[in-house]
């Protein structure tokens, strides 16, 4: 079964931008923070806001104290206006398009035309919209209603943001008949209709459809109503637990599966539906097609895979260097070193963990006392391979396992770190940079060290190359986790500088190493083996492109090509090995 996942789902630029937000608040106003109703429905989001100190105010108070952002939905001026009288700062959040459609109907309303609101009366948005209309302003929510309203000498008639927009059109179409004096806006905005465009197309392409998002969400059920009228069997449920109520026989029929989120869906949440059907999908195939995702998903899991990686790199960047003595050792201390820092890293892994990867939260909460025994033995191991190839490299290793165990450790009283910068952690996109550089000194610059080599261009070849690699690895997969890691605080380089320029930042990196790194062992004479080694990052690009397009999704199957790439290098270096004889 194919599983296709609509280019338009999750959170969209209002939600978003409303997220972002409150976010920021905290370093920017003063506390205590809240929202002015749940922020979106999702109560995994509101309980991780909770967790940072923002309330969900469900009334306006009395006496208020702090600052309340306005969701994006918007809110009837009266509300704004009572919220900042009760002793509240105000930060309106409302979507920038919401916003336009507000000051529509408000320039009419003051010249006392009729405002006809298409649109869920309940809906916060369009409460929000009434009270810009005053007097003036009428909701209807079908085309009967419509049809029963009074004539109106002078009126405008806009959609809610959300709204169905073949019910607009239709809607569009009776006054165009009925009241041709009536002016009409298109208010329905341009991320809903492409969402409701692509779910008709998707479910062209697909034999069934399932809609990820709230109960509560208007835009979700809208999505849902959508994809139901396609004709195409289509289910709404909130998260992957939901995907055992749909009948299984059905679901094993379908040859592709089309899945779509609304607007306020995190992009977590869409990952685990996805993880859950790849998971379905492999349970129902042959034994051996069984066995191989359970062991792909063990090696994952365990870190064995990207730890022989590591393995690989260092063999590689070894033939690189053209050191040929005490290369078992190196390559044994490189996996050794990254199988501890790994499990160790996940075992003290963040609460971001719980939701970018649940399964692998799961797994390690549950063998604490074995993994951190094996991360405990794998250190040891390395530091004693080390300590037998040489001191200097033996104290380079312990200096880096220190650094690694430091990492969330706070290091600086709070008094001396205004900032809030306690532990290494707490440096912005620190995590990245610190484990490229960690894997460059481990695999390439422990063996030029023991060999004499570290001051040759090769050394610093093979350390940038390396470091490279593995900084675009990192960083992807932060790219994957970026809303998760968002909420709870954490700071990566994606945060820092935004999804499209760090993607842009990644293929940069990776076209330098494709193009560089040849050119680089031309110039310096290197073993030829460094033309061959650009594959490696040619290799990571081509995952890169096809995630961008929707090719492969975020999942085991996704991990597992990003992590190949790694392997790649090693495998090369090893055919290379044999070749040369
Ligand atoms: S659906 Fe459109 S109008 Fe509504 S919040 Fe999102 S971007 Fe804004």
């Amino acid at each position: 079964m194919k599983i296709v996942v609509a280019r338009m789902s999750g959170f969209c630029m209002g939600v978003r931008r409303a997220v972002e937000m409150i976010l920021d608040a905290p370093e920017t106003h003063p506390g205590p923070i809240c929202t002015f109703g749940p922020l979106i429905h999702n109560p995994q989001v509101l309980e991780l806001l909770a967790s940072r100190g923002v309330r969900t105010l469900e009334a306006i108070p009395d006496r208020g104290e702090g600052t309340v952002l306005i969701r994006a939905h918007g809110v009837p001026p009266e509300t704004k206006r009572r919220l900042r009288e009760s002793g509240l700062r105000v930060i309106d959040a409302t979507c920038p398009r919401v916003v336009r459609v507000q000051s529509i109907i408000r320039r009419h309303a003051r010249k006392h035309h009729a405002v006809i609101i298409l649109g869920d009366p309940e809906h916060p948005e369009v409460v929000g919209l009434l009270g810009h209309a005053g007097e003036r302003g009428v909701v209807v929510s079908s085309l009967a209603e419509l049809e029963r309203l009074p004539p109106f000498p002078e009126a405008i008639l806009v959609a809610q943001t959300t709204q169905n927009t073949a019910l607009f059109q239709e809607a569009v179409a009776w006054v165009a008949r009925r009241h041709p004096h009536y002016k009409v806006y298109r208010t329905i905005c341009d991320s809903t209709e492409r969402r409701q465009e692509e779910v008709m197309r998707l479910a062209a392409e697909v034999d069934a459809l399932i809609v990820v998002g709230g109960k509560s969400s208007g835009n979700t059920r809208r999505l849902f109503e959508i994809a139901r009228e396609t004709g195409k069997p289509a289910f709404h449920i909130e998260d992957e637990r939901e995907l055992g109520e749909i009948d299984a026989g059905l679901l094993a029929r379908c040859r592709a599966i089309g899945i779509t989120a609304g607007a306020s869906t995190p992009n977590w949440v869409i990952r685990k539906v996805i993880l859950a059907l790849e998971n379905a999908v492999y349970r129902r195939k042959s034994p051996l097609h069984k066995a191989l995702y359970a062991l792909m998903r063990a090696a994952l899991l365990t870190n064995g895979y990207i730890s022989v990686g590591a393995a690989g790199l260092c063999h590689a960047a070894s033939l690189l260097q053209g050191i040929s003595r005490d290369t078992a050792a190196w390559v044994g201390v490189a996996y050794l070193y990254v199988q501890s820092m790994h499990i160790l890293n996940h075992l003290t892994g963040s609460r971001a963990d719980r939701f970018n990867e649940p399964e692998r939260a799961r797994f390690y909460e549950r063998r604490k006392v074995p993994l951190t025994a094996a991360a405990l033995a794998c250190g040891a191991g390395g530091l004693c391979l080390a300590l037998w190839q040489g001191t200097v490299p033996f104290v380079l290793l312990l200096a880096m396992s220190l650094l690694g165990l430091s990492y969330r450790i706070a290091i600086w009283p709070s008094r001396l770190s205004p900032r809030g910068l306690r532990r290494i952690q707490d440096i912005p996109g620190s995590k990245t940079v610190l484990i490229a550089l960690a894997w460059g000194v481990v695999t390439a610059l422990l063996p030029a060290i023991a060999s004499g080599r570290a001051g040759e261009p090769a050394a610093a070849i093979a350390f940038v190359w390396i470091a490279a690699l593995v900084f675009v690895r990192t960083a992807f997969f932060d790219l994957l986790d970026m809303q998760g890691d968002r909420l709870v605080g954490k700071e990566t380089i994606p945060i820092l500088l935004g999804e499209r320029r760090t993607r842009r930042m990644l293929k940069a990196i990776l076209a330098v190493l494709i193009a560089g790194l040849p050119s680089a062992t031309a110039a310096a004479g290197l073993p030829a083996i460094g033309h061959l080694l650009a594959l490696s990052p040619a290799a990571m690009l081509a995952v890169l492109l096809a995630w961008e397009r929707g090719a492969v999704l975020p999942g085991v199957r996704l991990e597992f090509l990003v992590e190949s790439h790694i392997l790649l290098a090693g495998a090369l270096a090893l055919l290379w090995g044999w070749a040369a004889g």
